[in-house]
C-alpha cells in the first residue's frame, strides 16, 4: 500500500506524456500531407501507416507496462520494458514532471518503486554467490576510523552503525557485500564481481544513477534513511535489504 502513490506519479506522469505525443505526433501527420501529395500520389497512405505503426508501439507498450504495474504479473516483454523505462522514459518523466510540478525527488522514488516492482515482477532468481549487496558509505558510523572501502570484513562489529547487521546477513545468506563511496567505485565493484543481481542501498540520485547504468542487472534499490541529513550517519531498513535478497534468492534460500 506504501508504495502505490509513488508509482501513480510515474503512471500518471506516462499518461500526459502519452496525450502530449500523441497531439504532436497528429500535428506531424496532418502538416505534411498536402505536401507529400503534390510529390506522389501514394505518399500520404504510406506516411500514414507508418505514423499508425509508431502509434499502435507507443500505445501498446504504455498499456503492457500499465498492465505490469498493476497486476504484478510477468508480461511477456517486462524484461525489455524496464530497459524502456531506465533508459529511455525516465528522462522524460524527469522533464514532464518540471513543467507539472512534480519534484525531480518524487520522480525519482516512483522510477525506484516502479524499477523494483518491474524486478520482482520478473522473478529474477539468482544464486547467492551473484547477487551484490552494494552498500553508501555514509552508513558507516561518522567516527569510525576503520576503513571499509577497500574490504567491509575491516568492521570489528562494535554495532556503532549498521554495517554490522548488513554484514551478518550477508553471512547468513552468503551474499556478497560491499560499499562504494561514489558511482566510479560503486561501477569498478561491479564489474570485478559481475553479480546477476544487485541490492543497492543509497540515496534517491545514486539508485536512480545505478538502475540505469548496471541495466540489464536487475537492481533492487532501496532508499537510505536520513535522521542526520544527507551523507552522514545514514540508514537503512535492514527488513527492506532482507526482503530483497530473498526476492532474488528465492523463499526457500540455501542456508549456511
Ligand atoms: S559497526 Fe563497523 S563500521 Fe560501524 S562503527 Fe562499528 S566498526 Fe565501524
Amino acid at each position: 500500500m506504501e508504495n502505490r502513490p509513488k508509482k501513480r506519479i510515474f503512471i500518471g506522469l506516462l499518461v500526459v506524456t502519452c496525450l502530449i505525443l500523441f497531439f504532436l505526433i497528429f500535428l506531424f501527420w496532418y502538416i505534411p500531407m498536402v505536401g507529400l501529395k503534390t510529390i506522389h500520389p501514394s505518399l500520404p497512405l504510406l506516411f500514414t501507416i507508418l505514423l499508425a505503426i509508431v502509434v499502435l508501439v507507443m500505445f501498446s507498450g504504455g498499456l503492457l507496462l500499465i498492465f505490469t504495474i498493476l497486476s504484478g504479473k510477468e508480461t511477456f516483454l517486462s524484461h525489455r520494458l524496464r530497459g524502456v523505462v531506465a533508459k529511455v522514459l525516465f528522462p522524460f518523466m524527469i522533464l514532464m514532471g518540471r513543467l507539472m510540478g512534480v519534484s525531480k525527488v518524487k520522480v525519482q522514488q516512483s522510477f525506484i518503486e516502479l524499477n523494483n516492482h518491474l524486478v520482482r515482477s520478473n522473478s529474477h532468481r539468482t544464486r547467492p554467490s551473484r547477487l551484490l549487496v552494494l552498500l553508501p558509505h555514509c552508513i558507516q558510523d561518522f567516527d569510525c576510523q576503520i576503513k571499509i572501502t577497500g574490504n567491509i570484513r575491516n568492521c570489528k562489529g562494535c554495532g556503532k552503525c549498521e554495517i554490522k547487521d548488513l554484514i551478518e546477513i550477508s553471512d547468513q545468506y552468503q551474499v556478497k557485500i560491499a560499499v562504494a563511496t561514489g558511482g566510479t567505485l560503486a561501477r569498478r565493484i561491479i564489474v570485478e564481481n559481475r553479480p546477476e543481481a544487485i541490492v543497492g542501498v543509497a540515496c534517491e540520485l545514486d539508485l536512480t544513477t545505478g538502475i540505469q547504468d548496471s541495466y540489464p542487472i536487475p537492481v533492487i534499490g532501496i532508499l537510505n534513511e536520513r535522521p542526520y541529513g544527507p551523507c552522514i550517519n545514514t540508514k537503512a531498513d535492514i527488513q527492506k535489504v532482507k526482503q530483497a535478497i530473498l526476492d532474488f534468492l528465492g523463499p526457500d534460500p540455501q542456508k549456511p
